[in-house]
This record gives C-alpha cells, structure tokens and sequence, in this order.
C-alpha cells in the first residue's frame, strides 16, 4: 500500500541506491562499447584515449543518470551525481595542472551532449565554462592575452546564457552586430579586447535583465545547471522531432549523456587553430583527408559557418608538421574504429588534440566507393563492406541530375556541399518551408546560414542554400544526412527574410520564384532545369555484384513492357517476377480494341477484337522475352475487372450530354443557314460553306449510339465491391476466349523465340485464385494451345505455369494448389487487403495515418509486411505447398518485394525470389545479401 511512510522509505532507498551506484566515467575508465551508457560521443572519447589518442582530459555523465534526472519530480540530479562530478573534477585538475574555479591557473571546461545515436546539432553545447570574474582575470595574467580572454568569457556568456538559461540569441546577436557595426569592423577577428569587453559587460546585462538574477559566478554552480540544461535538451522539441523522424526509437537510444572536457583553445593566437574533418572526402568517398579548419579560432565557428573556413589540404602549407600528425591521427582513428570518421580538432599552441569522433555520415555515392576501397585495402572484410550500406541509401544513387545540355547561366556559385540536384520555389524561412512543403509545393529552402531549430524546413524542402558556411556548416552536414542536394556558402547571395526575397547581383529573387541548385557542382540556376536518371558507378556495381554472389534469394523485377524490361535489366533484374498484362492494354493505339471486346455482346464480336490484340500481344511478348533471355519472366494473365477500360458512368452521362447539346447546335446552324440562303438569294453568304453538313450530324449520332451502348455495359458491369467481383481467373473462366488468346500469344511468343534459338523462360501465371479446380480449368486451355501449336510448328515448349497466391484461401488450400502448379507468386498486394479486410485503394488516406500516429498499427502493413499476420498466411501456404510439390518454386511480387524488411522475411521463409518496381532492384539486391549475412549472424549467435 502506498501511505506516506512506505512512499518516504521508497524513496529513500532510491536516494541510497543511486548515492552508491556510479553515474559517472573518466575517459580512461569508461567502456568505449557502451555507447547506451556513455552515449556515442562520450564512449568514443573513453575508447580514443585508451588506444592512446591525444586527447583532452574529462568525464562523462552517464544516460542513467539523464534518464533518472528527467523522471525526478523536483528536477533535482540523482544523489550522487555531484559528488561523482566532484571527484572527476579533481582527476581532470591533476591531468591538465589546472583547477576549477581557481585565480592562478583556472581551469575551463566544455559541456556537451551525446546519446547512443549521432544527432548532428540537435542538443546543446556549452563551452569555457568556469569563466567568472575571478577566473577571468587568473586567465588574462596566465596567458598574458586578453583579447583572447573577453573573446572566450563572451562565447561563455551567449552559450550559457542561450542555452542553459533560456535567453533568447537574437538578443546577444544584436548587441555583437551593434558593437561591431560602431567599431566598424567587418569580421568577428576585428574586434578589439575593448570591444570584446564591452560586449561581455553588455550580454551580462542581457542575462540578468532577462532572468532577473545575476550571471552566475560559482563555477560549480554553473556546472550544476549547465548538466541539467543537456539533460533537459533531450526532451527538448528539436531532439524530438529528429527522433520522431528518423524512427529513433529507446531501444536504439534513450537519455543523453553529459560530456565534460577541459577546454583546449584554437584561438590563443596564430599557432593555434580548430577544425572538423573527415578521414575520407563525404561526398564523394574519395581516400584523401577532407575537412576545413580556421587559424585563431574556436571550434564553433567553423560548425557555424561564421568565418568562411580553410580546406583542410592548406594546412599542409600552413603548418605541415602538425598536418603530418593530423594525417597520423587520420591513420589511427580508421585502422582502429574501421570506419570512415568524422572527427573535431584543435590544435592549441602547436600540439593537436582530438576532440570528437564518430563514423562519419556520408551521402550514397560515397558510401558505396569507401565500402569498395576499404575493403579492397582490406581494413574491413566484403561482408562487412556490404553491411554497412543501407539498402535504402542506395535510393541517393538513383537521383537524378541536371540534364547539361539545358543548362543556362548560373546565378550564383557556392560550395558544393551535397550532391544531387533540385528545383523548386524559394522560401526564405523555415517555417514557410515547412507550410508549403507540406501544401505539395516542391520548395528550396534559401538561406544566409541553417541552425539546428531549421531542421523542419529540411525535411519539407528539395534541397538547401545557403550564404554563408562552408562544407561542414550545419546546412551541410544536415543536408548530406539527409540525402538532400545542398550548396552552401554561395557568398554573392544576400538572404532577406523579411522582405521575403534574395538579392544575387542585379537580380531579386521573391518568394514562389523557382530555382535550381545543383550540389554537385555548387551552381544555383534560375528557374527550372530538366533533370536525367544517373548510371551506375563502377564501386556500384561492384558492390552488387559482391550483394549477387553473396545473396541467396533472387531478385527479379515487375515489368510490363519491352522498355521496362529493358530498364529492369540495367538495373539487374534476374528476370520479371510480374509482368502485368492489362497495361499493355492501356496503350492509346490499343485501348479502343479492348473496348470493342468489352462492348461485345456474342464470342464472335469478341473473336474479332481478340483476333486484332493476339499479334500486338504476341510481338509484346516476344520482345520481353527475348530482352530477359535467358532469364524467367513470368506473365499474368488478365487481372483487373473489365470495367476499368472503360470510362465512369458520370464521365459518359457528360459526354453523351455534350454530344445531344453539339447535336442540337449542329442542326440549329444547318436551319439558320438554310433561312438566311431563302432570305438572300444572291447573297455571298449562300456561297459560303456550312460549318455542319449531314454527314457532321451522322458522326455525332454514331457516337452517342456508341457512348450509350458503353453506359449500358458499365451499368452492366457494375458491382459494389469489384475488387472482391467479376476479376482475375474468375474473369477468365467467364470468358475463356481472352485468356486463351493471352495463352496463345504467350505460347507462340515462346515458340518464336525457340524457334530462332533464343532460350527462353516463360510463365504463364494466373491470378486471384481460392480454388484448385480454377487452375484445374485454366491449365486445360493451357494444354490445348500447347497442343496445337507444338503440332504445327513440331517443338516442345519450354514455359511454367502457376498461380499468384494472393487470396486468403489460396493460402489455406495452398496444398490442393501446389499439385496443379510449379509455382506460387505471393501477391501480397491483394493478400495484405484481404487479411486485414482494409481497402488497399482507400486505407492509406482514411485511417493509417490514424494508426501509425496513435501506434494501433506500428507500420503501413501495405508498405511493410506484417509478418504476423499475412505473413503467418505465407508460412502455412510456404509449407503446405512445398509438402505436397516439394519442387515448387516460390516468390513474391507485391510492392513488399522490393523493401528490405520484407525481404528479409521472405528470405528466411526460403522463397526463391522478390520482385519489385525496377529502380528498388538495386536495393533488393543490397538487402537480399543483408537477409542472408544476418542469417549468418544469427546462427552464431
Ligand atoms: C498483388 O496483389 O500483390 C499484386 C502484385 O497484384 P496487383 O497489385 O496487380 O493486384
Ligand atoms: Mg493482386
């Protein structure tokens, strides 16, 4: 029972529980595996200084202790926390001979945040802290510089003050541009110690006006709120909505951890300097150091994209002792982390410290060219070359690029900061990105430079530009993540967000105005530039190639057409798992054919318009055979219900009520014409001719003969619910003349081909089975076509036939099916909607948003396959099939096919192959190797 006294109790258990358990991790103690505990950041920091890095003392707070902190009613940190914090402050002292707080030789402090998970800009970040007045002035006699001082206690005072005590950063912001603009100074290294003072004194006062208290001076006492305020951050709306977008679930990362470093300084003067840098170029997977670095400065201003910084190769000129220890460093952290890395340094008076590393975030193409290098260098294995490319990153590579021959001349030039190119209408704020984005406009987000809270209008927007910033500024890192074309730092561009418009030289751009960016090149173009698909590299098809040998299902594509075949084929497509047949009949020069079949009222009338598809069917058929030669293809016959070649029947009531009112006017323009030839005799109007003659008005009346013949068929043909009617084999075996036409165009394609020795591999699939005895019917007419033509042409042929499992009792019979045929196809399209009984037309814009939102359903079951459900369908029809035809060859061809969970699944359900739309082929391919290392993993574990 819960009385005040056992709650009492209870809680000071906790309070014992917590005071003896350890929240907090020297860098040379912590495990640097334990990224849930330490958070990545502060893991790699333990692991970095115990493979001997150089790299500066600190500790790290541990995500328990956020998490316990965040659950705490009085937001007071777990006991403990602090006292821990305290000893830890003592190790850092001796390691750095200074000490927190201290007049003579203070010691300084960064505090970051860092959770399991990399969260490029999403927490905060506070540095210098330890600065008050007394230490200030220990640091002034200590480093004998006080420009150097004022410009790290005024940092101190924004960051802390923004981020720790809430004061909002446009109020320091204008202060620094109004001191600068009285200095007349144009960069922040203008600025004299004068007027760095006078901007620390006037940001303290911002601080108080704001908070109604005084800046505060315990350094301890800042270091108490500075952990809360990282804390805090994880719950902030930023980190949220990153989460929430990219599906970061607690399993994958839960609480922050506190990161507390002493500081190293990249702006005590010419010898010093700070930079981020990447141990192989992110955009293009290149083997050289990439990075920027800024001489004299601290490290956010080259995140930031204040100062325009360096490419880390001049460094080489600058300073190439310390470039030659960069490079080793560059060394160390891939032969020990195996991974391309994403590291922050500084380098304080002439020795270079690490800061940070992670595994560098890097867009498609340079993912796939580091994963073929590394492992051709052998710093990691094929295997694991494949498994660290997301089958979906492979998407990237498929985007398209600007067609040069439409180029025109460019606005602007910036960086080249994220590849890929994108039009769409400026919008100079991220909100209104956000709106529009959101409205279905295609929108490129402009401006000077992105912060963190801009991350909404990221996801809303094609691509990003920005003013200012270099390829490590926020906009680009982001961007890159995100797969996003971005061109950063295209300086000729002045950003106005409140007159909503860019000046570029002459030009305004306002708001709506379309532009194209394209991030390969760092070009901004006006208007809207046509774009091509991209081919494939060379480490592209390497890759696939190591995915191919190393996968064990198959991965063929849904292909209608010679052309689409075509395109499956370069895409690597080992064959077609469905070809959709009613699509060949939707072509302009076919449709009115099949609409005479459909209007045919005897088998005769039918024949005549069979008769005219059979060789256009057959020539189709021929031509993606041959294209996939020697490859399956697998051909469905007729699917969908015959009325959907037909019009509405609202759009024929119009069409008929425009034909009777162009009737009526047709014969009123006969009749005035004929009054006004009575009228005036020798008129010139008698001469001239009349717009409607007889024969006009015969045409209109034949075709309202022939649009109310259709009305009649579509009110024939009319069912409540005709995706459950009149479809699929049902269809068939009601009119038996059209599949054996297919049959025949099919079986005689095949005949054609064999007959000029090209192997190949058709199979005639039937759909929306529940029944045994359907196929039962429907090989029989297979078998007489066989029959005749094997006669005339003296050959046998080569072809399958089987069925699509996409019926729930399909499933449940499957036994009963698998004795009829040498395949099954799970439909899962149909199999999904009928399992769930949701109306695959309707539910994703009803109800599944709903459900995804409020997790009823925890994934679009249409999208992803639900394994426990339809997926349990599959396994019984999986087994009952192969039970009684142990040679059955199995696949599937609903959109699941092509998305890697579900490929996943099928491989481990041991289905033959997956087919999927031709761009997801070399995807599938990539998680087709993936289900099959996991599997490997698996058993060993
Ligand atoms: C299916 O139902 O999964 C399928 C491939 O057929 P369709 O999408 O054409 O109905
Ligand atoms: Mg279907």
């Amino acid at each position: 029972m819960n009385t005040p006294d056992t709650i009492e109790l209870r809680k000071e258990a906790r309070v014992k529980e917590n005071s003896n358990k350890k929240f907090v991790f020297s860098f040379s103690e912590g495990n640097g595996k334990n990224k849930q505990l330490l958070g990545g950041k502060g893991a790699n920091l333990c692991e970095m200084t115990q493979i001997g890095l150089n790299v500066p003392p600190g500790f790290v707070i541990s995500t328990e202790a956020c998490l316990k902190y965040l659950e705490d009613s009085n937001h007071s940190l777990p006991a403990g926390v602090l006292t821990q914090v305290t000893e830890h402050m003592r190790q850092v002292e001796q390691a750095a001979g200074k000490i927190f707080g201290d007049f003579q030789k203070p010691l300084l402090v960064s505090v970051r945040s860092g959770s399991a998970l990399s969260m490029p800009g999403m927490m905060d970040t506070i540095l210098n802290l330890g600065l008050n007045q007394k230490t200030l002035q220990g640091l002034v006699i200590q480093t004998g510089n006080e420009r150097f001082c004022y410009d790290a206690y005024r940092r101190f005072i924004q960051l802390f003050g923004k981020v720790a005590l809430g004061v909002p950063d446009e109020r320091f912001d204008k202060i620094f541009e109004d001191v600068k603009y009285k200095a007349g100074v144009k960069l922040d290294i203008g600025l004299s110690t004068d007027n760095l003072k006078e901007i620390s004194q006037r940001f303290l006062n911002a601080v108080k006006e704001h908070t109604g208290k005084p800046f505060p001076e315990d350094v301890y006492e800042q270091l108490e709120i500075a952990i809360k305020a990282v804390f805090n951050s994880w719950m902030g709306k930023r980190a949220i909505d990153y989460r929430r977008e990219f599906n970061i679930t607690p399993q994958m990362a839960n609480g922050t951890a506190v990161n507390v470093v002493a500081m190293v300084f990249g702006n005590m003067g010419s010898d010093s300097a700070t930079g981020v840098a990447f141990t192989r170029d992110p955009g293009t997977g290149e083997n050289i150091l990439f990075g920027e670095y800024l001489v004299n400065a601290q490290g956010e201003d080259v995140v930031a994209g204040i100062r325009t910084p360096k490419a880390v190769l001049q460094l080489r000129e600058e300073m190439p002792g310390l470039y030659r220890q960069l490079e080793e460093l560059r060394n160390s952290l891939e032969n020990h982390y195996k991974e391309v890395q994403d590291f922050e340094f500084t380098i304080e008076k002439g020795v270079l410290y690490c800061l940070q590393t992670r595994n560098g975030k890097m867009n498609g193409t340079a993912m796939v060219r580091t994963s073929v290098e590394m492992a051709t260098e052998g710093l990691i294995t094929k295997q694991q070359a494949l498994l660290r490319l997301k089958p979906e990153m492979l998407e990237q590579l498929l985007h398209p690029h600007l067609d040069t021959t439409k180029k025109t001349t460019p606005l602007a030039q910036g960086l080249p900061a994220s590849p890929g190119a994108a039009s769409g209408q400026c919008v100079f704020d991220a909100d209104r990105a956000e709106l529009l984005g959101r409205s279905g406009h295609k929108v490129i987000l402009v401006r000077e430079e992105t912060k963190p809270e801009d991350i909404h209008g990221f996801f809303a927007s094609q691509g990003i530009l920005t003013s200012r910033g270099g390829k490590t500024s926020h906009a680009a890192v982001v961007a890159r993540g995100m797969g996003k074309p971005c061109v950063a730092g295209a300086e000729g561009i002045h950003v106005d967000v409140k007159l909503r418009q860019a000046i570029i030289g002459e030009k305004i751009l306002h708001e709506g105005d379309f532009i194209t960016i394209d991030g390969g090149t760092g070009y901004v173009y006006q208007g809207v530039i046509p774009t091509f698909e991209p081919s494939f590299s060379d480490e592209l098809k390497t890759v696939l190639q190591w995915a191919d040998e190393t996968a064990k299902i198959k991965v063929m594509a849904n292909a209608d057409t010679p052309d689409a075949a075509q395109k499956a084929l370069n895409y690597g497509a080992m064959g077609i798992g469905l070809c959709r047949t009613e699509r060949m009949f939707n072509a302009p020069d076919r449709l009115p054919i099949v609409v005479e079949m459909i209007l045919a009222n005897t088998e005769e009338e039918r024949s005549v318009a069979l008769n005219q598809l059979l060789p256009i069917q057959r020539q189709d058929f021929k031509d993606i055979l041959t294209t996939m030669a020697p490859r399956p293809v697998t051909i469905r016959l007729l699917d969908p219900p015959i009325h959907e070649f037909l019009p509405t029947q609202d759009e024929l009531k119009e069409e008929l009520a425009h034909l009777h009112h162009l009737k009526d006017t047709a014969s009123g323009v006969n009749d005035l014409f004929n009054t006004l030839r009575l009228l005036h005799a020798y008129d010139e109007s008698s001469k001239a001719a009349i717009p409607f003659n007889e024969k006009g008005i015969e045409l209109i009346d034949q075709a309202i003969v022939k649009k109310e013949l259709m009305l009649k068929k579509v009110r024939d043909l009319y069912e409540v619910n005709p995706m459950l009617g009149h479809r699929g084999v049902r269809l068939g075996l009601t009119y038996p003349e059209i599949y054996k036409m297919q049959i025949q165009a099919i079986l005689e394609a095949a005949a054609d081909c064999q007959e000029a020795n090209i192997t190949v591999c058709p199979e005639i699939m039937v759909p929306q089975v529940c029944n045994a005895e359907e196929l039962i019917r429907v090989k029989s007419y297979v078998k007489e076509v066989q029959e005749k033509i094997e006669k005339e042409r003296q050959l046998k042929l080569v072809f399958r036939f089987g069925t699509m499992i996409e019926v729930v009792r399909a499933c449940v019979t499957a036994d009963e099916l698998a004795k009829e045929v040498e395949f099954f196809s799970f439909g899962t399209n149909d199999l999904t909607q009928a399992t769930f009984s949701f109306s695959r037309e309707d539910a994703e814009n009803k109800f599944l948003p709903l459900y995804a939102e409020k997790n009823i359903l925890h994934d679009n079951p249409f999208e992803i396959l639900d394994t426990n459900g339809v997926g349990k369908l599959m396994r019984f029809a999986v087994e009952w099939g192969r039970k009684s035809n142990p040679a059955l060859k199995l696949g599937i061809c609903g959109e699941h096919g092509g998305q890697p969970d579900s490929i996943r699944f099928c491989h481990d359900l041991g289905l033959t192959y997956v087919s999927c739309s031709g761009p997801r082929v070399p995807i599938a391919r990539l998680a087709a190797a993936h289900a099959k290392l996991g599997e490997a993993k698996s058993s060993s574990l």
